[in-house]
């Protein structure tokens, strides 16, 4: 039952089903991770299990997304795949009876906002520092030093230019 992605799930009705969904979402629609990327390219892919726990509707939700995260040493791009798996309950954090280890989300359940949840999800698999493993091609940035070095440079001629300037007159 394709349904478009932005329309809200009701997590009540699909865990009492026993239901299985399956989405994708372009990165670029997530506002607030594609702030942390150097590209805003890429597709989520968002495969969600659900089930009742106890009274509780609840889901496995696995996300996965290919992204462009800038390196941290180089300042190039580099290519991630950001996984995320969480075991996640529809109730207020602090009901009664939340089944363990499960991560509470609250709101209307019956107008889970999918999207929102994803992004959140990606955003806590953000590697904190990223960085180009051994094997990659992590290149300093010469250009970018080059440039450092002639304002170190300069910053240092500049006072023999003022000096020359005072001599001229
Ligand atoms: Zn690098």
């Amino acid at each position: 039952m394709p349904t478009p992605p932005q329309r809200p799930l009701d997590a009540l009705g699909l865990a009492r089903s026993g239901a299985v969904v399956e989405r994708e979402f372009p990165v670029a629609g997530f506002e607030r991770l594609r702030d942390r990327l150097a590209e805003p390219t890429g597709r989520a892919r968002v495969h969600m299990e659900f089930r009742q726990a106890g009274h509780w509707p609840a889901a496995k939700l696995a996300a996965e997304a290919d992204v462009v995260l800038t390196c941290q040493r180089c300042l190039g791009p580099m290519q991630r795949t950001l996984t995320s798996e969480s075991q996640l309950v529809f109730a207020d954090a602090g009901s009664a009876e939340l089944p363990e280890g499960c991560e509470a989300v609250g709101g209307d359940p019956q107008a889970l906002d999918l999207a929102a949840l994803v992004e959140d999800e990606l955003l806590l698999a953000l590697p904190i520092i990223p960085q180009h493993a051994a094997g990659e091609a992590c290149a300093l940035p010469s250009a970018a030093k080059a440039a450092d070095d002639a304002t170190e440079a300069g910053a240092m001629r500049r006072p023999f230019a003022g000096l020359k300037d005072l001599l001229k007159h």
